[in-house]
């Protein structure tokens, strides 16, 4: 437990209906005491109460107060939770009183959660599903959070941990009494240990669907100058879906449009022009040009999806440089189809090609359609647990890469040692071993007051 207290506004900054100033630490109840002169009547009660600076006397508001003894709180330790109206002086005062009390500072970033983790409320993943809770922007994003939040990806590794300590447990047997007459306990730790990392190569190799709706699907819009790739993108952000208007770079830049499409977080980028050349002018246009070109291939290769846009005027001459970036994670679509219907067959590299218009619309409600079904392709897996930042897929493939070395290993000493190793990389993951030095970069991404 820490000896010092710590306070911060919990909710958004600004004026609102309400506001909340939670305080955690061994000072929170004389905290409690002195502003609001009695105390909460009971724990885990919201009661009414009347705020006061305990220096001036002067009423701050009249707003409700919980009290969270320790270790049934958020942070495990003793709680105070002020509730006020949401505005600026208020907030302002009361931080005031609270500061004036010795022993109190106001909160770093994420203090209270990391708080949190280190009374055992909550595994680091946990932690992590709750930042990612409050950073959620879709439907889908909130569910994962929620479940990762829940514990389900603590669930799975704690079980895999567990497994393999007691597979080491039976290994160290097998070392320590060698001369007797042990079942062949060899040979069950290594089927154990075999079971254990096909489970986890089903995690390591899922496609990285939970760090994509965690981080948002990238789709890269790629066409010829001209084929309408900005007045289809200008299209989307016009939707409904738009989530933020679009980001507007210079023509050559790339422009961004956020879209929710059915829960799924997408991000649209406008690329410029793929052609052979770029065109004449003077040598710093070009170059700016060519720089444009380079981008949106670079762009195309980073992306998650493509939405490959050809001009129908010159239908079915496709450009080939289009035409080389269409795969299997590529949408067709043939533009301009108010000036004339593109004759068959509407494919492009066995990928069908649908007719749109970005001018009138024609055509756009089912491509939005076909690209939701694309993205929740990309954001969906087969297990609730799903692996969502690069550091739970690094330390997992520690941990597979000491498992593999333990089947190799030529001795039970040495074998021992990676499954200790094995176990070690997972308790990262969860927060049991050596994760000071993440500990901050984690906790820095919450807001202040989290
Ligand atoms: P980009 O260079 O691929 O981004 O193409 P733009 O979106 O700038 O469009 C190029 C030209 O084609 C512009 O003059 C647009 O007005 C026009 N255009 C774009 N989409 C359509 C369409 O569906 N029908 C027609 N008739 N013109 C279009």
């Amino acid at each position: 437990m820490r000896s010092d207290t710590i306070f911060a506004l919990a909710s958004a900054a600004g004026p609102g209906a309400s506001a909340m100033v939670r305080v955690s630490g061994p000072g929170a109840w004389d905290a409690l005491r002195r502003i609001s002169r009695r105390g909460a009547a009971a724990p885990q009660r919201l009661s009414l109460a009347t705020l006061m600076d305990p220096e001036t006397d002067e009423i701050l508001d009249r707003g409700l107060v919980a009290w969270f003894p320790a270790p049934r709180s958020f942070t495990g330790e003793d709680v105070v939770e002020f509730h006020v109206h949401g505005g600026r002086a208020v907030v302002a005062g009361l931080v005031d009183a609270l500061s004036n009390i010795s022993g109190l500072r106001v909160a770093e970033a994420g203090e209270f959660t990391r708080r949190a983790f280190e009374n055992g409320k909550l595994d680091l993943t946990a932690a992590e599903g709750l930042a990612d809770l409050v950073a959620a922007e879709t439907a889908a994003q909130r569910c994962q959070a929620l479940r990762q939040l829940d514990g389900a990806l603590g669930r799975v590794v704690e079980d895999w941990r567990r497994r393999l300590l007691g597979a080491l447990a039976h290994m160290e047997a097998t070392i320590d009494f060698s001369d007797e007459d042990l079942p062949d306990l060899e040979h069950e730790v290594r089927s154990q240990a075999a079971a254990l990392a096909r489970e986890m190569d089903s995690h390591l190799n899922d496609d990285r669907y939970g760090e994509r709706l965690r981080d948002g699907v990238s789709i890269a819009v790629i066409g010829a100058p001209n084929a309408g790739k900005s007045s289809l993108v200008n299209l989307l952000a016009r939707q409904d879906a738009a989530i933020v208007s679009a980001v507007a770079g210079t023509t050559r830049d790339v422009i961004e449009v956020h879209l929710d499409l059915g829960g799924y977080p997408v991000v649209v980028a406008d690329t410029a022009g793929l052609c052979d050349d770029a065109p004449g002018g003077d040598s710093g246009q070009v170059d700016i040009e060519r720089e444009g070109i380079r981008r949106a291939h670079k762009r195309a290769e980073d992306a998650d999806l493509k939405l490959a846009v050809f001009d129908g005027c010159h239908w079915p001459n496709v450009d080939r440089h289009t035409t080389a970036l269409v795969d299997a994670h590529t949408i067709v679509v043939i533009n301009k189809s108010d000036l004339g219907v593109p004759a068959p067959p509407l494919a492009v590299n066995g990928n069908a090609a649908r007719p749109v218009s970005a001018l009138t619309g024609a055509g756009i409600d089912g491509l939005v359609d076909a690209v939701t079904r694309a993205v929740a392709q990309r954001c969906t897996g087969s297990g609730a647990a799903a692996l969502t930042r690069a550091r739970h897929r690094s330390a997992l493939q520690d941990c597979r890469d000491s498992l593999d070395r333990a089947f190799g290993a030529p001795s039970p000493e040495l074998a021992a040692e990676d499954l200790r190793l094995a176990a070690r990389a997972l308790g990262r993951i969860v927060g049991r071993v050596d994760v000071e030095e993440v500990l901050d970069v984690i906790f820095a991404e919450f807001c202040i007051g989290k």
